[in-house]
């Protein structure tokens, strides 16, 4: 199993200008590809090979002796592979096109091999021996062994080193993001339960587990923010470019940032981790997020609670333990479809947060009954994968859809549920 473990380094003055120059090298070689890409693309319609370009590099680096003495020759090469990456996604309709890296952004390396934990440091090649902080203390091996270590939050990590990622943010701080191979399962075993999850915004989870709702709000840490960051950001605008006023706004504006950013991780961790000990099986509802994002009106809250993130997030805990997370079409009327008798009504506009069914007159709360909708339908799912442990929750039959009705209705809900 893989786990990624994420340290603050500590550079000295010397280390930080080798890291900058491998930076540059790294920078200046990715933009140096994708221009190559984008003209590549121009004059013939087809895209450049990884080959091609990687075949670039000892050219290069006869031209430009600093591409060979300033960084490890390994960080290239997974520049290429990262570009070609970006492509692919992007070709795959995953992420946008790939952009030209500048200097004030966030800066980024990454080495497949070759970085060696030494006591409370990482040794890097060209670099040296960085200071860095581990949260729990690592032990690294060379070969795989059997048995499980022991867990447990201060027991150490026991792992193989895969790549390492250092990066510096635009705020000056370094980072490594080690990506380790471990033996066994850390994760724990407790909690057998089923949950089906909506997401919401005025509500961030509501979590039903077949017996009862439980709504965990949304801490909207943008809004709280946003004055703040506004503020900043106005200021930043009227510095003249290359000054050193706007450079120190610059900083300001991206503090605030990582600020929102780092306690937006830290709820949905939190949540994850509380959901995923709770529970063996978790249903959510597969969420086109990039395109929820492309409604203006939404946009902000929507980036803002990070559906996409937290549904990442129980994912890889939930693998850690063996337990499943399923996801249920976008178009599965949550909300408009009774869950006691199936009944699916024609209209529930966002402002009705309680309705009775006109067919068997039972009471809903709008969240808590879709809740338990996505809970049974992706029980229904499940139990027709075959041979799944949930089949004997029992009580888990589709509710009847009227014919015909179908696309219409899914459709509007799509449009109505996410306000
Ligand atoms: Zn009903």
């Amino acid at each position: 199993m893989l786990k990624a473990v994420k340290v603050r380094l500590y550079p000295t003055t010397e280390q930080e200008i080798a890291l900058a120059k491998s930076f540059g090298c790294a920078r200046w070689y990715w933009n140096y590809a994708l221009n190559a890409c984008i003209q590549h693309y121009q004059e013939t319609g087809k895209s450049l090979k990884l080959s091609v370009y990687k075949a670039y590099l000892p050219q290069l680096k006869l031209e430009h002796p600093w591409l060979k003495e300033d960084c490890y020759s390994a960080v290239l090469q997974c520049v290429a592979i990262n570009l070609n990456k970006a492509y692919t996604n992007f070709f795959e309709g995953r992420a946008k096109f790939p952009r030209f890296k500048a200097k004030h952004h966030k800066q980024s390396i990454q080495y497949p091999q070759n970085v060696k934990v030494v006591g409370d440091c990482l040794e890097i090649p060209k670099i040296g021996i960085v200071k860095a902080v581990f949260h729990r203390p690592l032990r690294v091996r060379q070969s795989p062994r059997s048995g499980n270590p022991p867990s447990g939050l201060d027991s150490p990590i026991f792992g193989k080193l895969k790549t390492v990622t250092i990066s510096k943010t635009p705020t000056d701080k370094y980072f490594a993001s080690i990506l380790l191979e471990i033996d066994g399962d850390t994760g724990q075993h407790s909690g057998d339960k089923t949950l089906g999850i909506d997401l919401g915004i005025k509500d961030f989870a509501i979590v039903h587990d077949g017996k009862e709702v439980t709504k965990h709000s949304n801490p909207k840490h943008l809004k709280r923010h946003e004055k703040n960051l506004a503020r900043k950001q106005k200021k930043f605008a009227r510095k003249v470019k290359g000054s050193n006023s706007r450079n120190k706004y610059r900083k300001l504006v991206a503090l605030v940032h990582e600020r929102v950013s780092n306690s937006r991780q830290d709820f949905l961790h939190k949540l994850s981790r509380k959901l995923v000990d709770e529970s063996q099986i978790i249903i959510v509802e597969n969420l086109n997020v990039k395109g929820l994002v492309r409604n203006r009106k939404l946009s902000k809250s929507i980036s803002d609670v990070g559906w996409g993130m937290f549904i990442n997030f129980l994912d890889y805990k939930l693998k850690r333990k063996e337990g499943r997370l399923v996801e249920i079409g976008r178009f599965f009327p949550s909300s408009k479809t009774c869950s006691c008798c199936g009944h699916v009504v024609d209209e529930l506009t966002l402002d009705i947060r309680e309705w009775n069914c006109p067919s068997c007159f039972t009471s809903h709360d709008r969240d808590g009954n879709a809740a338990l909708n996505i809970r049974k339908e992706g029980i229904r799912i499940l139990s027709m994968d075959g041979g799944n442990p949930v089949l004997a929750d029992g009580g888990c039959v589709r509710p009847p859809t009227r014919k015909g009705k179908g696309q219409r209705s899914m459709k509007s809900e799509a449009h109505t549920d996410r306000r």
